[in-house]
């Protein structure tokens, strides 16, 4: 799993709640059971780019950090 960024609203405070559009490309492994379930056991991140972070109490995005 990807590690997760923690954000903060500089105009309203916000530490919890945010909208964020994210682009990301992985590789799975798909592991089928002989009766066509499948479980995914193993995740790779190979590239993401966060587009977009706004806040929900505010709905500023410019005003939204990384901390
Ligand atoms: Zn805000």
């Amino acid at each position: 799993m990807t590690e997760k960024k923690r954000y903060k609203c500089v105009a309203c405070g916000n530490l919890t709640r945010f909208d964020v559009v994210r682009f990301q490309r992985v590789r799975e492994f798909h592991h089928f059971t002989t009766g066509g379930d499948l479980e995914i056991e193993d995740e790779h991140t190979i590239e993401e780019t966060i587009e977009s972070v706004t806040c929900r109490w505010c709905e500023s995005s410019k005003e939204v950090v990384e901390i």
